[in-house]
């Protein structure tokens, strides 16, 4: 190991690590950092500064929350302010209030919210909460989609699944698996087959799969999808986690003018902080407790700190410069990749995150994702390190953008991507 190159404390706290964590890590996909996973300090902007002193310009931003980059005032601002008042009551507080008045307001299909904590809380309650609804068991999700790290969604998962070459993880009963369905993103024609002969409470997707890289809906696939579980008395769900206050403010609904039946929010809405949130329509999320019989509870569910922070994120997003600032970001450095890398390649951009896959001409879902060569992505990471800029470990993880990556950021990263790609014939 050239430790010249690398960073000596980062090395020595990673190995104090994996004494004390499975892997070394308390997430996945952390451990997939090259050629171990560097400490962080402190991050402010566009920037990462590790425990080294060395800075990252960071293109993961926490996988997907800080579309305001790092530390951004207002946030910061609002939180400190929080904290001073308390930051746990166990009661309602009119920041849930006003945050769950922005989600309505800007998210179509959004009447009511349920708050939780995490996208995989938003997710296992949004499922449950179909089935209660329909009376049906049977869900179909996604091939690569990621919904989260709970029982209902980890089959043929995305992200850290797919990386560590998981498909189906150890310790879910076979008759909780057996009532998921998993289908081709993109492909209609298996849902179609599905719905008719299953009794489907559900469909849940990744209006753009952001799991295994980036892989954007066929032109007719999201409006097929409403067609037929609409037909068919199935909910649709739309896992807005990543997509949501990203691709606008009314996310990828808005975006692709999808109406879906309940929507899964989490990432941006806490502006930082742990948040999740199930949405749709008055009489689907009524069925929730106390008013219905789907349960879901969470002591730190509506936690007045990540409220403030997703309310004071949200009244910045609604100014605009950071949807405008974020996308010229994706755009020009997704042009500048796709015109350094010389050999076979696609570059798959949806406004304001994208990725890059090497040997491969189109990557329309998760089998042609699995065909790109992996280990070249992971050596571009590693060498971009090198040079200071810090790109998702994993092919099968998104780069995002923010208001901090202004045009001095994107410059210093094309100069970074020229002489790593130089190199990679
Ligand atoms: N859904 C999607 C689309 C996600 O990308 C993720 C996490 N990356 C989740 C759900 C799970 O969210 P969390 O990690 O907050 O549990």
């Amino acid at each position: 190991m050239d430790l010249r190159r690398c960073s000596i404390l980062s090395y020595e706290l990673w190995n104090e690590a994996k004494n004390l964590f499975a892997g070394g890590v308390n997430s996945p996909v952390r451990a997939a950092v090259k050629p171990y996973p560097f400490y962080t300090r402190r991050a402010k902007g566009a920037y990462i500064e590790t425990e080294d002193s060395k800075q990252l310009i960071d293109y993961v931003l926490g996988y997907g929350p800080l579309i305001l980059g790092h530390s951004h005032p207002k946030v910061l601002n609002a939180v400190k302010n929080q904290l001073e008042k308390g930051w746990l009551y166990g009661t309602p507080s009119v920041a849930e209030i006003k945050l769950a008045e922005k989600i309505t307001k800007h998210v179509p299909s959004a009447e009511m919210v349920r708050f939780v904590n995490s996208g995989t809380e938003a997710t296992m309650t949004a499922i449950r909460l179909s089935r209660g609804f329909t009376g049906r068991k049977k869900i179909i999700k996604f091939d690569g989609n990621y919904h989260g790290a709970h029982d209902y969604v980890l089959m043929d998962a995305g992200s850290a699944a797919s990386e560590f070459g998981v498909p189906f993880s150890l310790g879910i009963p076979e008759e909780v698996a057996s009532t998921v369905i998993v289908c081709p993103y993109n492909d209609i024609s298996c849902v179609e087959r599905t719905i008719r002969k299953e009794d489907v409470a559900g469909v849940i997707v990744e209006p753009v799969m952001g799991n295994m890289g980036v892989i954007p809906p066929n032109s007719n696939f999201l409006k097929d999808l409403r067609s037929l579980t609409r037909e068919f008395n199935s909910l649709l769900i739309f896992d807005e986690v990543i997509t949501g206050f990203r691709l606008g403010l009314g996310g990828a609904q808005s975006y692709f003018g999808v109406k879906p039946d309940i929507t899964t929010l989490g990432k941006i809405i806490g502006g930082g902080f742990p948040i999740g949130a199930i949405c749709g329509s008055r009489d689907v999320i009524s069925y929730l407790t106390p008013s219905g019989k789907v349960f879901n509870a969470g002591t730190f569910n509506a936690n007045p700190v990540s409220m403030i922070a997703g309310l004071a994120t949200i009244e910045e997003l609604e100014k605009g410069n950071a949807y405008r600032i974020s996308e010229k970001a994706a755009k020009i450095l997704a042009e500048e990749i796709d015109s350094l890398i010389k050999i076979e390649h696609v570059v798959n951009r949806v406004f304001n995150f994208f990725q890059f896959f090497l040997g491969v001409k189109k990557v329309e879902n998760a089998g042609d994702a699995r065909k790109s060569l992996r280990e070249v992505y992971v050596k571009v990471h590693e060498a971009l390190l090198r040079e200071g800029v810090f790109v998702p470990p994993s092919q099968f993880e998104a780069l995002f953008t923010s208001i901090a990556h202004d045009d001095d950021v994107i410059n210093r990263t094309i100069e970074a991507f020229r002489r790593v790609l130089g190199e990679v014939h």
